[in-house]
């Protein structure tokens, strides 16, 4: 069984609709798919009726904005009931806070010589619901300063850099009980990619461990050889479970196509294993 449970349409800052999303999917080779757009469960309806055709297994998700400690971490939830109340309230709350920051990402821009930013970047939002970073990025591109979506964020948008504001997202506990409230399991998304030093990363599993957390993201476009065994060790240390995603976003902007991913390492617990 091949399981892809990270990917984003354009319900938030993915290309293709739910329905080519899955559609690519089941092309690929996918069995079991979770579409897992940022702060948003729009889109879900549409996936699932589209799987249901293509004849593939879906399931529910959601990557949920989090701040933890001084950094922004990522939760991917997956099975809830999508209809429940405090799961839906907690992520409003959470996309309720991008406009402003948006804004105030287009200020930092527009200090640091880049006008227009934030109407820039509203030409490539596809959800009214929801403006991410990666439009930012888009319009960063197009206007023609930087070449490849890939260097964005190496030159802009991340700590130190023109165009990063901090922001405050849901906390990380609260996360969980949403997640938790609605039946869902809480994954740790993409560890390897926080800036954080080893003992800050092991705070954080702790944290993430005590709080009720299921499961971390061992398979990730954004980890090395080393760091999928590091990750799968630390799962098992941790008494998680592991998860996989291509964390896809759609053509020529992702490392990882949907599914093409290796199998979870020997001897972690998959994040289905009671599916
Ligand atoms: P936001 O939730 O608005 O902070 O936007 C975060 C999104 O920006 C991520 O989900 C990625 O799609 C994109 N992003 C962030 N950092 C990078 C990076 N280093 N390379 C490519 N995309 C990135
Ligand atoms: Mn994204
Ligand atoms: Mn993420
Ligand atoms: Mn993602």
């Amino acid at each position: 069984m091949r399981f892809d449970l990270h990917c984003h349409s354009t319900r938030s800052d993915g290309l293709l609709s739910p329905t080519e999303v899955v559609r690519r999917a089941a092309s690929r080779g996918v069995d079991v798919l979770a579409l897992t757009d940022h702060d948003d469960t729009s889109g879900l309806a549409e996936a699932r009726a589209a799987a249901d055709e293509a004849g593939i297994a879906f399931v529910t998700g959601a990557e949920l904005s989090v701040s933890w400690d001084d950094i922004t971490i990522h939760v991917v939830a997956l099975r809830f009931d999508p209809d429940h109340a405090a799961l839906l309230g907690g992520l409003e709350q959470i996309r309720s806070g991008r406009d402003g920051r948006a804004r105030r990402i287009a200020e930092s821009l527009a200090a640091a010589g880049i006008p227009g930013a934030y109407e820039g970047a509203r030409r490539y939002v596809t959800s009214e619901r929801l403006i991410s970073r990666t439009h930012f990025a888009r319009f960063l591109v197009e206007a023609g300063h930087v070449h490849e979506m890939k260097d964005v964020f190496l030159r802009y948008l991340t700590p130190g850099r023109p165009g990063y504001v901090a922001h405050a997202w849901a906390s990380l506990g609260d996360a969980i009980g949403w997640i938790h409230a609605a039946g869902g399991q809480a994954v740790l998304a993409h560890p390897g990619r926080y800036k954080v030093s080893s003992a800050g990363l092991k705070g954080l599993l702790g944290d993430f461990r005590d709080l009720g957390g299921d499961a971390i993201e061992v398979l990730s476009p954004s980890h090395q050889a080393t760091q999928i065994a590091q990750f799968a060790a630390l799962a098992r240390s941790h008494g998680l479970a592991a998860s996989t995603g291509s964390d896809y976003h759609g053509p020529g902007e992702s490392w990882l196509d949907l599914g093409d991913l290796p199998p979870l390492p020997f001897g972690v617990e998959p994040v289905w294993k009671h599916w």
